[in-house]
């Protein structure tokens, strides 16, 4: 179908949606005033119930704004009709015409201003702006018309306004609920189901309501509490049911009772009641405010029960859909939820982990330490990972170990906290990181070289120009020995061969700068954290190759003031030369352990591998001396240099168990001489 022809497809079954409810809307309210008229009662002839109110509000307040005046008018001409057909005189009712039109608009705009979509028993909030809007239309309304009919009647104004406000308000607070979610649905379903609780209460409700209509000696509480029998059944369908059932129910019992009133039926008879009509209006009020209040308390958590559904289900599905592993735990560390990419990340099925302590999703060495970290989270708000995401290491099922980017986000509700774990396996995106690094180290220490290459020419005649000097002094000063007389010439030409030895020395230390020259960034950093890293980043592979690495960590390490990239250099290459030591080893065993002494950090590499010679021990920091065939032989020597450029140092010592011992030793807080260049 072209879109043309849909258009008005749509345009005229609005039209006939406008129509259908403009024309069923002025039937429904022909209907009402049928029955208003009909159970007015004696001895004063006015009603107690006046559902034409509610009605005329809901009609003119859904009305669309395109039969907005149509359905004015022709509530005018059924309300004239009524009045006429019931022998009002016309002046009269023309006068009652005006009124309740005047009610119904201002009622209407009231609530299209104060409810707007919705209904009005969707919440105890709505449900007070509703009972504030019939206070106002039945005040109106009560008003205006007493004053005319005591104008025209010369009645007692008092009687005829507290009849006419009761009937108005009833009228609207009865009809409008129920009526509201008809004109809005256009249908009645669903009603509700028929149980065994509530079919026993409308049996004995209607049982009751026979028995004090055939038993007449029946007593004037009985009758009374038969009259109120049904207020229990409405209010437990309110409670239970939907406000829906409850209007609907509330508007069939009342529409019943006032029939039944007016017919001399039932339990309530006026003759036995002092004042009856009161009792009716009091009992049928506190009936309409209690059901009303209940069903809007219950619609209210109905909507917060289905937001929270909605919210968990929503969760959920971000939850299944992530690609990142997501766990989370309550403040014992206790884990509540797994997410679908955590059960492939740790090998566990989420059933498995429930209800079971985080650690054992991590190596032994931190699961020690976990539950002190969250103890000390908990007490002082200290945040050591909450919501820095940071490289750790993460252990699966088969006790196999990979390191993962965890970021924790922490939550409170009714007085709980809940840590949320994301979880990202980098080890692939590590093994990548590091092959690049290597890359680039290659390259660099190759542009280096080659840049040294280049240099060396022009070097070679910067060097050897003092050296020719030397030389030449040398040569002179061993002939002036020989001469006695010229031998006093000799310390003058001593110093000169120590000036050029000196520029010999400079030249070679620009060199040396020039080679491994790089700004320093300092900053605090976390000694546990650098360590963390630093295994994650060199242990890439090493447990597939059955070594076996432990960390241990002492307590209270304070904070050092260092340039993380280059102490996380250190410690890579430390730990990437213990595995390559231990890797043909019979024990293959590596353990980096860190300790505070009063001014220094020290962190140590031990490893089980070869160890190293004595004849190397002393060149062990020399540049370019290596052992392994594609090595460079600069990694100590670099880390050395980067050490001393920190204040500290870097050492080697046998291990008594075999192998090797690197230990660094840093100093506690920021240095006095922040220096620029590491090796100089
Ligand atoms: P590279 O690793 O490129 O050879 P390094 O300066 O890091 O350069 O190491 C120099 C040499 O020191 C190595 O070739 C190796 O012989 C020796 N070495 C370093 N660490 C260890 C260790 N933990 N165990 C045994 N030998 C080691």
């Amino acid at each position: 179908m072209p879109p043309k022809s849909d258009e008005k497809a749509a345009a005229t079954s609005a039209m006939q949606g406008g129509s259908a409810f403009l024309i069923g809307g002025l039937i429904v309210y022909a209907l009402s005033q049928w029955f208003a008229f009909s159970t007015r009662i004696d001895p004063d002839n006015i009603a107690i119930f006046w559902p034409p109110a509610g009605v005329m509000l809901v009609l003119l307040a859904l009305t669309p704004r395109s039969r907005f005046w149509w359905m004015t008018a022709g509530l005018a001409f059924v309300t004239f009709a009524s009045n006429a057909l019931a022998g009002r005189p016309p002046d009269l009712n023309l006068l009652f015409v005006v009124n309740d039109m005047a009610v119904g608009l201002t009622g209407a705009w009231l609530y299209r201003t104060w409810i707007e979509k919705g209904h009005p028993v969707s919440s105890v909030g709505k449900l007070g702006r509703f009972l504030l809007i019939v206070l106002v239309s039945a005040f109106l309304s009560a008003t205006i018309g007493s004053a005319i009919v005591s104008y025209m009647f010369d009645t007692n104004i008092a009687s005829v306004w507290y009849r006419w406000f009761g009937a108005m308000a009833l009228g609207m607070l009865v009809v409008v609920p129920f009526f509201v979610k008809f004109a809005n649905d256009h249908h009645i379903a669903p009603l509700w189901k028929v149980d065994l609780e509530f079919s026993a209460l409308l049996l004995g409700q209607v049982l009751l309501l026979a028995t004090a209509h055939f038993i007449d000696s029946l007593s004037l509480p009985l009758r009374l509490g038969a009259a109120i029998l049904i207020v229990p059944l409405l209010l437990w369908v309110a409670a239970r049911r939907s406000a829906f059932e409850a209007s609907l129910f509330l508007s069939v019992a009342t529409c019943v009772r006032v029939y039944a009133l007016s017919k001399g039926w039932g339990p309530l008879d006026f003759e036995l009641l002092p004042d009856g009509v009161s009792w009716v209006m009091a009992i049928s009020a506190i009936q309409c405010g209690a059901v009303l209040l209940i069903a809007a308390n219950h619609s209210e958590q109905k909507s917060a029960e289905r937001s929270r559904n909605m919210e968990a289900a929503r969760m959920k599905s971000a939850i299944d859909a992530s690609n990142d592993g997501i766990v989370s735990a309550n403040e014992k560390g206790i884990i509540e939820t797994f997410s679908p990419s955590a059960e492939r990340l740790f090998g566990y099925r989420s059933s498995e982990v429930i209800g079971k302590n985080l650690k054992i999703l991590m190596p032994e060495n931190y699961a020690n330490e976990h539950d002190g970290y969250m103890d000390r989270h908990l007490r002082t708000g200290e945040k050591r990972i909450i919501g820095i995401g940071r490289l750790v290491t993460g252990k699966r099922k088969d006790s196999s170990e990979f390191p993962m980017e965890l970021s924790v986000g922490e939550a409170f509700s009714e007085g709980r906290h809940v840590f949320t774990g994301f979880i990202r396996d980098v080890s692939e995106r590590q093994k990548t990181e590091q092959r690049l690094h290597e890359l680039q180290d290659e390259v660099l220490h190759v542009s280096r070289l080659n840049a040294m290459g280049e240099l060396a020419s022009s070097l070679a005649h910067e060097l050897n120009q003092p050296l020719t000097a030397i030389r030449n002094y040398t040569q002179a000063a061993t002939i002036l020995f020989k001469d006695d007389k010229s031998r006093d010439k000799l310390p003058e030409i001593l110093i000169k061969t120590s000036e050029q030895a000196a520029r010999a020395g400079d030249i070679i230390k620009r060199l040396r700068s020039f080679v491994t020259a790089r700004q320093v960034e300092r900053s605090p950093q976390r000694v546990s954290q650098l360590i963390e890293e630093s295994c994650a980043l060199a242990l890439i592979g090493a447990r597939e190759d059955g070594i076996n690495t432990r960390q241990q960590h002492g307590k209270d390490l304070p904070d050092m003031f260092v340039d993380r990239v280059q102490i996380q250099q250190i410690l890579v290459n430390l730990i990437r030369n213990a595995v390559d030591a231990v890797r043909g080893a019979p024990v293959r065993e590596i353990i980096v352990r860190s300790k505070a002494t009063e001014d220094h950090v020290i962190i140590e590499v031990l490893d089980t591998g070869s160890g190293i010679a004595e004849a190397e021990e002393k060149n062990l920091f020399k540049p370019f001396v290596t052992t392994k065939a594609a090595g460079m032989g600069i990694g100590l020597s670099l880390s050395r240099g980067i050490a001393e450029a920190h204040g500290g140092t870097l050492t080697y010592e046998r291990n008594p168990a075999g192998g090797a011992i690197f230990a660094l030793s840093l100093p506690i807080g920021a240095p006095a001489n922040d220096g620029t260049n590491p090796v100089d």
